[in-house]
């Protein structure tokens, strides 16, 4: 049984969210998937804890080392691979198939929003299952990532070692990405801000961007974070899958009631 407290702050949630009229975006991060056995970077047992980011992650040291950057690739991967999708992503794929849900930005590399079944998805990092030439324009889309007898994959027109299309650090978010993302931002009602801390530039910006231009911020996270209690409306602590089912329920229900 959940407390009158929280009962409430999922039926405030619902009701901006219809309130939004379909103009509701969402910008999640590494929070939602960890129910999907994807442990985030930054915790413990997380990549980052064994490997260090600037050495692994950083475009430089890619272009230096290409192979020993895969050894840690290949791992993340394998455990990518493995993932299905949670709760909270099918929930999500649920609200854009209602119609209550205009888009969703992800700084998730993992692709579990689009196997949950959401069509309009903006990879604001990148994603891991497409790799790219840094020599030619060679792309290899789609590539299963679990072929670890080929790792790390090679060119199929020069080759070169490739490097999957996630923004690493010391290089920039795609343009279209930026652009893209910051125009949902602007027109949402609503942002929904799931399983993310919203720290790192300039994915930080979207949920000012909706605020700016006079939408709603609800956020909901395991803990509290800079946003919360200040740019955000609404603030929901808990497991993001059992929060958005909530949520789900609680619309259906004021529908019900209209
Ligand atoms: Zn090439």
């Amino acid at each position: 049984m959940y407390a009158k407290a929280l009962r409430r702050a999922f039926d405030r949630a619902a009701a901006l969210l219809l309130e939004a009229a379909g103009q509701a975006t969402v910008l999640t991060g590494a929070g939602i998937s960890v129910a999907s056995g994807i442990p985030a970077f930054r915790g413990s047992q997380g990549l980052w804890d064994r490997y260090d980011p600037f050495e692994y992650a950083e475009i430089t040291s890619f272009r230096r080392q290409p192979e020993k950057v895969w050894s840690m690739l290949g791992e993340m991967c394998a455990v990518v691979e493995r993932a299905r999708p949670n709760r909270a992503h099918e929930v999500l794929a649920e609200l854009e198939e209602k119609g209550l849900l205009h888009s969703l930005i992800t700084q998730n590399v993992d692709g579990l929003h689009q196997a949950a079944g959401s069509r309009k998805v903006i990879e604001f990092h990148g994603a891991l299952r497409h790799l790219g030439c840094l020599e030619c324009d060679w792309r290899w889309l789609h590539f299963k990532l679990d072929q670890s007898e080929i790792m790390p994959p090679r060119c199929q027109e020069c080759g070169a070692i490739l490097k999957p299309e996630v923004v690493f650090f010391g290089e920039s978010i795609p343009d279209w990405a930026l652009l893209e993302a910051s125009s949902e931002a602007e027109k949402a009602g609503v942002m929904l801000v799931v399983g993310t801390s919203a720290e790192v530039h300039p994915a930080a910006e979207m949920p000012h961007l909706t605020k700016r231009a006079g939408g709603k911020v609800i956020e909901i996270n395991l803990e509290p974070t800079a946003l919360s209690g200040s740019l955000s409306d609404l603030t929901i602590l808990g497991p993001a899958e059992q929060v958005l089912a909530e949520i789900l329920l609680a619309c259906e229900r004021l529908q019900g009631h209209a």
